[in-house]
């Protein structure tokens, strides 16, 4: 268990590129092992909590999901001691009861992503397996999904999100593929970020917007840039009221998460070369606390 007083990072999605909320702002420019983040970050607090924003798709939405840094930005935020990672992104929906302008806290992740973003920070002479059966922390997405209801909006617990590649939209049969597997929400970045979180040993939860019904729904216009920029614009509200609530109440996680590489890592010690060792010792010291 965790003894840190909690931090909050906060990695913005499409249509959420700063939080007025945060007080006392100051902006940092970050370098990692792994490149700059997608933008500076900007610090500050709400009602006492530190907070962390990033936006993912960087200032002026210039990364597609395929190039943001993601190992870049979840090693910013540990690097200024995030403790709980929050990812606001929009979503498409793949089932009816979940509608555009719903909001959605998942605990399941499939990864349709191609395998052509880097999705660990391991390798290079250390062999890291961590646990991905629950992708999310649970304790951390139960606050998140409270401080959505408390907000006022329409909230869905739980969900299956499907993580595709993009940068286009699905095809029909594909989204009728994931509604088969019982699938909610399809989503394009969730998949490496939750991955890297998990060997950041962070605990994340996705606060996800539904913006439109993806193109499976016959009736129902098929999704569009147009269309998601409308119900986006009026999601980002519900999605700072939710920010506004969660740092009112974020409480220090009994979960296991902020200790996961501890008993992940399968190499010998001794059989680390050092450059490696140097260049994760943010990951690595973990094992320390
Ligand atoms: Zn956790």
């Amino acid at each position: 268990m965790s003894k840190k007083r909690p931090v909050l990072g906060v990695i913005g999605g499409s249509g959420l590129y700063d939080v007025a909320e945060i007080q006392g702002k100051e902006t940092l420019e970050l370098d990692t092992p792994f490149g700059p983040p997608s933008a500076p970050i900007v610090g500050g607090t709400i009602a006492d909590q530190k907070v962390y924003f990033l936006a993912r798709h960087g200032q002026g939405h210039r990364f597609t999901p395929s190039e943001v840094p993601y190992r870049a930005n979840v090693h910013a935020m540990k690097q200024l001691g995030v403790t709980h990672l929050l990812s606001i992104s929009a979503v498409g929906s793949l089932k009816e009861e979940i509608e555009p302008g719903h909001l959605v806290v998942p605990d399941q992740i499939i990864d349709r992503t191609r395998g052509n973003r880097p999705f660990t920070f391991f390798g290079d002479g250390i062999v890291v397996h961590v646990p991905m059966a629950s992708p999310y922390c649970d304790t951390f997405a139960d606050e998140v999904r409270k401080a959505a209801v408390a907000s006022g909006a329409v909230v869905h617990d739980g969900g299956t999100l499907v993580v595709i590649e993009g940068p286009q939209f699905s095809t029909r049969a594909e989204s009728f593929l994931y509604r088969s597997w019982d699938a909610h929400l399809v989503g394009m970045t969730a998949m490496p970020e939750a991955r890297l979180a998990r060997e950041a040993s962070l605990c994340y939860a996705t606060l996800a917007l539904a913006t439109d019904y993806d193109c499976w729904y016959e009736g129902h216009d098929s999704v569009t840039v147009e269309g998601v920029i409308a119900v986006m614009k009026k999601n980002i509200e519900k999605a700072r009221k939710t920010l506004v609530q969660l740092a009112q109440t974020l409480p220090q996680c009994t979960c296991t998460c902020q200790t996961t590489v501890k008993d992940a890592v399968i190499t010998s010690p001794e059989a680390i070369p050092e450059a490696t060792r140097a260049r994760l010792a943010l990951l690595l010291d973990e094992q320390n606390d």
